[in-house]
């Protein structure tokens, strides 16, 4: 799961990347024409031609390709993809999913172990998935889904191994 998450932002994180480095050779290739693409941006946005011209001049002064990628690309340095972070965040609830429901052993009778086990740990996964989904400001009903749907197969399978070799999973 942390290797999936990490995977999938750190592609997003090279596209960002990618996409910055072409638009940093064409403002040293076409600085007219990139300057007229900001500002057909903010005339689109409601500022009159002028306004748009000026605002676009200052702020590639400024910071052209700052400029360019937050309003050309939408990238900004708060948006951008942080995959160590998400790998972490990631990795942190899955160990946390795993030991809380070890202390269910305690206060489970021995009848009830196995299915209180395996909702517990659920249960655990679909709260954890949603911390996890709030800290790092993903969708939550799709981080909770993703988190109990894995879990949850995660779960059918070692059973399922555990029955065919005739071990209690
Ligand atoms: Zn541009």
């Amino acid at each position: 799961m942390a290797a999936g998450e990490y995977v999938s932002v750190s592609s997003q994180a090279d596209t960002e990347r990618a996409d910055l480095a072409r638009e940093s050779k064409e403002l040293a290739a076409n600085p007219e024409q990139e300057h007229a693409e900001l500002k057909a941006i903010y005339v689109t946005r409601g500022l009159d031609e002028a306004l748009a011209s000026n605002v676009a001049t200052q702020l590639m002064q400024h910071d052209a390709l700052g400029a360019h990628g937050r309003d050309e690309l939408g990238i900004s340095d708060t948006l951008a993809a942080q995959p160590v972070q998400a790998a972490m965040a990631s990795a942190g609830t899955f160990a946390v999913g795993a030991a809380l429901p070890l202390l269910m052993v305690l206060f489970l009778p021995a009848f009830a172990l196995m299915w209180g086990l395996s909702g517990s740990s659920l249960i655990f996964l679909a709260l954890l998935g949603l911390i996890a989904a709030r800290a790092g400001g993903a969708p939550v009903i799709a981080s909770v889904t993703r988190v109990t749907f894995w879990g949850a197969l995660a779960m059918a399978l070692t059973s399922g191994v555990g029955a065919l070799f005739g071990v209690a999973a």
